[in-house]
């Protein structure tokens, strides 16, 4: 175990209304930090007041976004304990995404234990209603203050958290999509399997173009030929076509979602064919008028399952389900609400004790 040194704020805050939660709007009082530099390697791992920091003009990661993070959740189960789903995945995938971003390999031992830790501390942070949690979000930024292009030789390490509202205040609603022609969001080679501030920069104009139109988000298509889906905005997408579950193989420029692997996992177990394949929007207009279109969701933690009820395409609109959440969505979010508030007992491991209130 690292010791990690802790200050504390005078006077701590207290969890807003939970029914007035929103996403991402509310900081607890204390957050994460820890330091990098070239020769000294990660070093004075702190808990401190959640507040303002400094940093220069020409911080490198200001200019060129060198940068990752992370996205994962807290939640307080029905028996009243802090618990985090699957730790050990989402700190692999912030270490993949360091690779890819040259960004120097983080301890993900210690980041669990500083993150246990951390969360032990804001507890009474954590809401406890249905569909609410406490976002966690690690995040590392290029500190040098240089203007030239180079992967920087200092950084700094974040965990923050954010207590979050229900996703669905009135239970699921399906989304509208538009898949997306014109634009791409990231390619082959490229560096569209990491969570890294660029993609995002990437994906704005179309977003805010879809949402013009009266879209809640597009659906990527392949940078190459603009042929075969990729992911939606910040999830990933499955299709139930007659019976089977489709999502599209990672290849280097989708995320690798830990929902996306946890719906595989579950679905297997339960039966259900899952392939890993590369699908066409043709295909998926073709399966839709042979009435076998039965479900499409999209996957993320943010969500867990967000039904999509219309997908648009190049001015053409199918319906799925009658813009109805599906069967087998509900039975999969069902699912993995039921493990993570801890109704349902967790035979997979992924559930991580953190403490008992
Ligand atoms: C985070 C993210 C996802 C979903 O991944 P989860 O681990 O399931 O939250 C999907 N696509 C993109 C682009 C993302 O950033």
């Amino acid at each position: 175990m690292t010791d990690i040194k802790v200050k504390t704020v005078s006077k701590p805050g207290s969890l807003p209304d939970e029914s007035r939660l929103g996403f991402g709007a509310y900081f607890t009082d204390h957050m994460f930090v820890m330091d990098y530099e070239t020769g000294k390697g990660w070093h004075d791992p702190r808990i401190e007041p959640y507040e303002e920091f400094s940093l220069f003009p020409a911080a490198m990661v200001l200019h060129y976004g060198q940068a990752i993070f992370e996205g994962m959740k807290a939640f307080r189960t029905v028996d009243n304990r802090i618990v985090v789903f699957r730790t050990k995945d989402y700190l692999q995938r912030f270490n993949r995404s360091a690779e890819i971003l040259c960004i120097p390999r983080m301890d993900a031992d210690l980041l669990e234990q500083a993150l246990y830790q951390l969360l032990k501390q804001e507890a009474h942070w954590v809401p406890g209603r249905l569909g609410t949690s406490l976002y966690i979000r690690p995040f590392v930024i290029a500190t040098d203050p240089y203007v030239g292009v180079k992967s920087s030789d200092t950084f700094k390490l974040f965990i923050i958290l954010s207590p979050v509202g229900a996703y669905y205040a009135s239970g699921f609603n399906p989304v509208s999509i538009k898949v997306e022609d014109k634009y791409v969001r990231a390619i082959h080679g490229g560096i569209g399997e990491a969570k890294t501030p660029a993609n995002y920069a990437a994906s704005l104009r179309a977003q805010v173009e879809a949402k013009e139109e009266g879209y809640s988000q597009v659906l990527w298509l392949d940078a190459a030929e603009r042929k075969y889906v990729e992911e939606v905005g910040t999830m990933n997408i499955f299709f139930k076509i007659n019976g089977e579950l489709v999502t599209p193989k990672l290849n280097g420029s989708i995320l690798s979602g830990i929902t996306r692997r946890t719906v595989i996992e579950i679905s297997r177990e339960w039966g259900v064919n899952v392939t890993e394949r590369q699908i066409s929007v043709d295909e998926l207009f073709e399966a839709h008028d042979r009435g076998q279109l039965e479900e499409v969701f999209g996957s993320g933690t943010a969500a867990v399952i967000s039904p999509v009820g219309e997908l648009s395409w190049k001015g053409r609109k199918i319906v799925i389900n009658n813009n109805q959440t599906g069967p087998f969505s509900q039975k999969l979010f069902d699912y993995v609400a039921g493990l993570q508030y801890g109704n349902l007992s967790d035979p997979h491991g992924w559930v991580n004790e953190v403490t008992k209130l």
